[in-house]
């Protein structure tokens, strides 16, 4: 089944660095990779070059659990940008994984139930295929899954 996106392609990219075309390379593979630390072996996400806690440039990177929690969310109801004035309200939200410490993931959440989105839900990896590549996205389960 083809669905739309949940958001559109268009959202502009001023910059990348190149751990973020790392990161997003990844994804168009559709592998949700973290870096973890190789000095203090903590896990970082939004990548780059260096720890925030210990400073190491040491690094490799790892996959992603694909089941997380809900940790916060927000209802965009006002259009920051012309690419989605058609698409308010949508939700942001952040999302922890099981043994990842404060590690924490900007997405959105798909298969909202009618009663919204509650904080500590569980919800799964799901890959929304997006211009050349593909969207790390997270949904609550599909009817007949729970
Ligand atoms: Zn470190």
């Amino acid at each position: 089944m083809t669905r739309a996106p949940y958001l559109p392609e268009i959202f502009p990219v001023e910059h990348m660095d190149r751990f973020e075309q790392q990161f997003w390379a990844r994804c168009a593979q559709r592998r949700l990779m973290f870096q973890r630390c190789g000095g203090c072996g903590r896990p970082r996400n939004p990548p780059g070059h260096i720890c925030p806690r210990c400073h190491s440039t040491a690094f490799d990177w790892f996959e992603a659990p694909k089941a997380a929690e809900v940790f916060t969310y927000t209802i965009i109801a006002h259009p920051v940008h012309d690419a989605v004035r058609q698409h308010v309200p949508y939700n942001v939200a952040i999302v922890v994984f099981p043994g990842l410490g404060d590690l924490r993931f900007v997405t959105n959440l798909l298969r909202v139930p009618s009663r919204g989105i509650r904080i500590g839900e569980q919800v799964a990896l799901e890959w929304e295929a997006l211009g050349n590549g593909f969207v790390p996205r997270f949904a609550y389960p599909a009817e007949g899954d729970a």
